[in-house]
């Protein structure tokens, strides 16, 4: 488990305790299940510790995750602008959860980097940048819902985990190793997974509530997406979805509709590497996958103005989809010896 320092336990304590501290939980723009399950955890533990604590996100979580206990008290950045900078500006801790880069939080990133609050990252993505006053992160974890849940232990605070703590941390572990998929090597990501089914989650039925809980529309933009919008480059172990605004809107896109999309083409069994590519207003985003040894964060640090982790990674292109396509297939042909595996057991 990763350890504070004994100095910067008590100093952070000393910050967690009374009533005289505003509290503020944040995570990264476009939000997904590890953001809102380790805000939301990290909520219902500070209020549990009588804690006067608020969380603001960037922008809209998906639906899927509105039935989380306190989902409902999240400020959105975006929708209640003033209220959020408010809270940034009463807040005397502001926690960065789930990302290490004040550039994740999109246009609260200067409200944040120019608050004289102290700064709490709890982070489980490589090369955190400057400007934290507590880094509390490594990648060698599930997620950092894991990471939150340490850190309550490390305050010594076990008996306030309950169960709306517990099942939003569950949803964030489950969610960031796509259901015990990937990032699942950690035999104490199951001890700690075990804990809070103990605390009382009921694990099939959390399942349930986010994978099952798709619109109409939003299957039909997946099976549309697969059949016509996917090219499989052999050559390269390489699949490709991309989607352009229209394709999107013909499907009434919402926030989350793509989730989990990326990952299909990797069910290919000579594909190694997936990209899926969404139109955005003014950028194209790009979302790496890849299995096994291939590092996709590097692919998207150095050529998409992104990063990420080994195997999931994210990045921006700023030319038309056609040309971000061919752009896509030189940077990959690049890589084309690296690409050429097969997993083996
Ligand atoms: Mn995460």
């Amino acid at each position: 488990m990763l350890m504070l320092s004994t100095e910067l336990l008590s100093d952070i304590k000393k910050r967690l305790t009374g009533n005289n501290h505003h509290v503020l939980l944040t995570s990264h723009a476009n939000p997904d299940g590890d953001a809102v399950g380790s805000l939301l955890g990290m909520f219902h533990y500070l209020k549990n510790k009588g804690v006067t604590v608020s969380a603001v996100l960037p922008n809209q979580f998906p639906d899927f995750y509105g039935w989380m206990p306190g989902a409902e008290q999240v400020v959105i950045f975006e929708k209640e602008a003033k209220t959020a900078k408010r809270l940034i500006e009463e807040a005397t801790v502001i926690f960065s959860l789930d990302y290490n880069d004040f550039s994740r939080v999109g246009t609260m990133s200067d409200f944040l980097k120019n608050s004289q609050a102290y700064k709490i990252m709890i982070d489980h993505h490589p090369d955190p940048k400057e400007g934290f006053d507590v880094y509390y992160n490594t990648t060698e974890t599930s997620s950092t819902g894991e990471l939150v849940y340490d850190f309550i232990g490390q305050m010594g605070d076990k008996e306030r985990l309950d169960s709306n703590v517990a099942v939003a941390l569950y949803v964030a572990i489950m969610t960031d190793t796509g259901s015990f998929s990937f990032s699942c090597n950690y035999p104490k990501t199951y001890r700690v997974t075990a804990e809070l089914i103990e605390k009382g989650v009921d694990a099939s039925k959390v399942h349930k509530l986010v994978y099952d809980n798709y619109s109409e529309s939003r299957l039909r933009l997946m099976g549309f997406a697969l059949s016509e919008r996917m090219l499989v480059w052999n050559d390269l172990h390489v699949a490709v979805i991309y989607l352009t605004k229209e394709d999107l809107k013909r499907f009434n896109y919402k926030v989350g509709d793509t989730e989990g999309l990326v990952n299909y083409p990797l069910s290919i069994s000579t594909v190694n590497v997936s990209v899926l590519i969404t139109e955005k207003d003014r950028k194209i985003r790009l979302s790496f996958r890849s299995k096994g040894e291939f590092a996709v964060n590097e692919v998207a640090a150095k050529h998409f103005e992104g990063g990420g982790h080994k195997n999931a990674a994210g990045g921006y292109s700023y030319v038309s989809m056609e040309d971000t396509l061919k752009r896509l297939k030189d940077v990959l042909s690049l890589y084309k010896e690296k690409l050429d595996y097969k997993i083996t057991y």
